[in-house]
């Protein structure tokens, strides 16, 4: 196979949550842009819509899935009503930081229940749906450098996201014999509609900035190559990883 090829994903059928914008939007298009039919899940029906039409008229293949996936049972059934997808990108997620002082059970209820349960309880319906259709797969949870590193003021995020990476390791070994890879990707600060009231803070964004060896900001086009690589047969070998898009961040 050439090189090129590795990385297509013809034939493939992808679900996105948190598609409608920020890293989910970037990802879903990238998927379509490698071939993919890309399924795009998210609350705002209206922005997947309109995505699902600008990768038509691109020549994609796209549908909106209006998805609360903090409704577990509503998202099992609106997924089981679908075909068999090829790829999960568990994006949608959340973060409130604050001292842990501040923290309400509101607030670990957001965060948890968004990057860890809605993530598992997805991830559980897709697999079911991939080893019944004997389809060797590939899951990529967007996790986080925090994922792997502590910060002040995200205890809950970091919680959220360390579980994630273990929840990752644990399904990569419990699936792995039937040739289904879960994965997950790690980038730092990028500039999205849910960083950029942090970002807007001078301070933060100079501590920040401070701690990225390459020395800028990520962008959402640095996350979706990451993506692309692990739903693809480039990564055929590699399950139960956590790929670092951290610009050196955790590097030390
Ligand atoms: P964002 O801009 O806030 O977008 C979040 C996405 O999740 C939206 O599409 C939102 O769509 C969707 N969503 C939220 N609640 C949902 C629900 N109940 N059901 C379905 N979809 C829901 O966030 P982002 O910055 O792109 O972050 C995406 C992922 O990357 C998250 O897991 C985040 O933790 C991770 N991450 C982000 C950064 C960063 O710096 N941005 C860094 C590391 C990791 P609707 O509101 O339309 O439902």
């Amino acid at each position: 196979m050439k090189t090129d090829d590795l990385f297509r994903l013809d034939g493939k059928r992808a679900l996105v949550t948190g598609a409608s914008r920020g890293i989910g939007k970037g990802v879903a298009l990238a998927l379509a842009s490698a071939g993919a039919s890309v399924t795009l899940g998210a609350r705002s029906g209206g922005e997947i819509a309109a995505l699902a039409e600008t990768i038509k008229a691109g020549g994609g293949q796209a549908e909106a899935l209006p998805l609360d996936v903090l409704d577990t049972d509503g998202t099992e059934q609106a997924l089981s009503a679908l075909p068999a997808f090829d790829i999960l990108v568990n994006n949608a997620g959340t973060n409130r930081p604050k001292p842990l002082a501040q923290v309400t059970v509101a607030d670990y209820e957001a965060v948890m229940d968004l990057n860890l349960r809605a993530a598992i309880f997805v991830a559980r319906t897709v697999t079911m749906r991939m080893v019944e259709a004997g389809i060797a797969g590939s899951v990529i949870n967007i996790s986080s450098q925090m994922g792997h590193v502590g910060a002040a003021e995200r205890t809950l995020y970091c919680a959220s996201k360390w579980a994630l990476e273990g929840f990752t390791k644990s399904l990569a070994i419990e699936l792995g014999p039937s040739g289904i890879r879960i994965n997950t990707v790690c980038p730092t600060f990028i500039e999205t509609p849910m960083t950029a009231p942090f970002l807007e803070n001078d301070t933060f964004r100079t501590q920040v900035l401070s701690k990225i060896k390459l020395g800028r900001l990520g962008r959402v086009e640095d996350v979706t190559g990451a993506v692309i690589y692990l739903a693809s047969d480039a990564s055929a070998m590699v399950t139960g990883s956590a790929l670092m898009v951290d610009g050196g961040w955790t590097a030390g």
